[in-house]
């Protein structure tokens, strides 16, 4: 069993869904597939506009439906033979007429739910997965086009659906029998049945469901690069392509930044080792990225530099906190009580302050939550009213080489230092496969590349010997 998921730019147009079928033509039918696809590039996007639009009683929300009707009419247009296209372009101008009265509902009553917002969302990929399937039918891949929500269940945090792993696997087993299924990502439903989303770039996530519910032999997720780069190419020109990565590795690359994987889809492949490749629709000769449990040794001690921009650092200082237990469970209870997910945490030793880092976005919610949980402290003099710094950004260093490896982060220090970046905070995981700092926006770019010149472009590196 084969899963292969293809993202947003591998499907923004009839050209690319070509190429998308040219990969899986010379796939051959030796093995059964399924295939995830994305909505079409930049549509999730434009169904967030609309329904925004919509909420604000903004009637220019017709016309962008009108224009998402004909992205997708036209897609079918030069993907389907004339004699064939009545009954899909049927069926899409009958989503697209139940997409309106979601909109004009949201329009006539000013009301706009996560559960609504979610069910707009959804169009993208039913819609995309809809087009794909047909398409393929008519170049010579026959398949079963199912609907991922029948079988993935979520909770009912809509938006960012926490997915229910053990009905989920339950449910795959009665998959049709198909050797090529066809699945729109992103989308699931609650165990309530509302349809529910796993957050944004979430479809990467939906085809690691498929491939461990199905035991898979392999998952390839394709994009439009050729894998993980060493960084974000968009910041590094120098950036090139990892060959090979452990699944701890790539998860936090990932988690730091690296948008061509979205974080959580790693976890359900690692139990039952199923390796995962990112490869490129548009330049299918490379090899890409092997992301497994046991990635061939390599001298390379740092695999990649991963940068998370607007993030704010949220301090609670003040000499009432030295010695006094409990202040940071209660910190970190006001945070979670707003779901505000942290990224770092450092105390200094002396006790007098802890450092959080978290989206910019929900900085001002943060300090509010901290300061009212503080708030007789704060009175008291015991405590400093909460500091927030923006805009910030955190730069990760991340390479299985660097556990018992000295010297690492003395050498990203002292070069960030030499050219005066002042860095605000580090944090080290627990299992040294990763040094972070944060820093502040302005200078994460050139920290990027310093610190990619340094590791990368440098003669490479050989293990140096450890201190005795
Ligand atoms: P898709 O729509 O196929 O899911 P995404 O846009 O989510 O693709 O992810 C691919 C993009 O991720 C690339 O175009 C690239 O700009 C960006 N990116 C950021 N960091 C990295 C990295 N370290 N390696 C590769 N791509 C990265
Ligand atoms: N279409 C969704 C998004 O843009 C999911 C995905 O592309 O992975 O976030
Ligand atoms: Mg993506």
């Amino acid at each position: 069993m084969l899963v292969l998921k293809f993202g947003g730019t591998s499907v923004a147009n009839p050209a690319a869904i070509r190429q998308l079928i040219s990969i899986l033509q010379d796939k051959g039918t030796s093995k059964p597939k399924v295939v995830v696809v994305s909505a079409m590039s930049k549509v999730t996007d434009l169904l967030i506009s609309l329904y925004q639009k919509a909420a604000v009683q903004d009637p220019t929300y017709l016309e962008l439906l009108l224009q998402l009707e004909q992205k997708h009419l036209q897609a079918i247009v030069e993907l389907v033979p004339m004699s064939q296209q009545i009954d899909i372009m049927g069926r899409v101008k009958m989503i697209f007429r139940e997409l309106e009265d979601v909109c004009r509902g949201i329009y006539l009553l000013d009301e706009l739910s996560d559960s609504t917002k979610a069910r707009v969302m959804a169009y993208g990929e039913r819609l995309s997965s809809a087009i794909v399937s047909v398409a393929f039918q008519h170049h010579g891949l026959p398949n079963t086009l199912v609907d991922s929500r029948d079988y993935i269940v979520t909770d009912a945090t809509f938006l960012n659906a926490k997915v229910n792993l053990k009905k989920t696997y339950q449910n795959m087993q009665v998959l049709p029998k198909a050797d090529l299924l066809v699945a729109p990502g992103f989308i699931a439903r609650s165990s309530e049945g509302k349809t529910t989303v796993l957050g944004r770039g979430g479809s990467d996530f939906t085809a690691s469901l498929f491939a461990a519910g199905l035991q898979a032999d392999l998952l390839e997720i394709w994009s439009d690069v050729d894998g993980m780069y060493t960084t974000d190419p968009r910041k590094a020109a120098a950036a090139f392509s990892i060959e090979e990565l452990s699944y701890e590795e790539a998860m936090e690359l990932a988690y730091f930044g690296a948008k061509v994987l979205y974080p959580p889809t790693i976890a359900p492949l690692v139990a039952a080792k199923i390796p995962l490749v990112l490869k490129n629709t548009f330049n299918p000769g490379h090899k890409g990225t092997l992301i497994s449990h046991a990635p061939v040794p390599t001298s390379q001690v740092v695999k990649g530099i991963s940068c998370i921009d607007q993030i704010a650092v949220l301090t609670l200082s003040g000499s009432g906190m030295v010695g006094v237990p409990g202040v940071a469970m209660r910190m970190f209870k006001a945070l979670a009580l707003e779901s505000i997910n942290i990224y770092f945490i450092t105390q200094s030793s002396s006790e007098q302050s802890i450092t959080v880092g978290l989206a910019e976005a929900e900085g001002q919610k943060a300090v509010q939550a901290v300061n009212q949980e503080f708030a007789d402290d704060i009175a008291q003099e015991l405590v400093n009213p909460i500091s927030l710094e923006v805009p910030m950004s955190i730069v990760a260093l991340v390479g299985n080489g660097m556990i018992q490896q000295p010297g690492i982060a003395g050498k990203a220090f002292s070069l960030l230092g030499e050219h005066k970046i002042n860095i605000r905070a580090i944090a080290q995981g627990a299992t040294e496969r990763i040094i972070s700092v944060v820093l502040r926006t302005e200078d994460a770019h050139k920290a990027v590349n310093l610190l990619h010149n340094r590791f990368f472009l440098t003669v490479p590196q050989k293990p140096e010997p450890a201190l005795t």
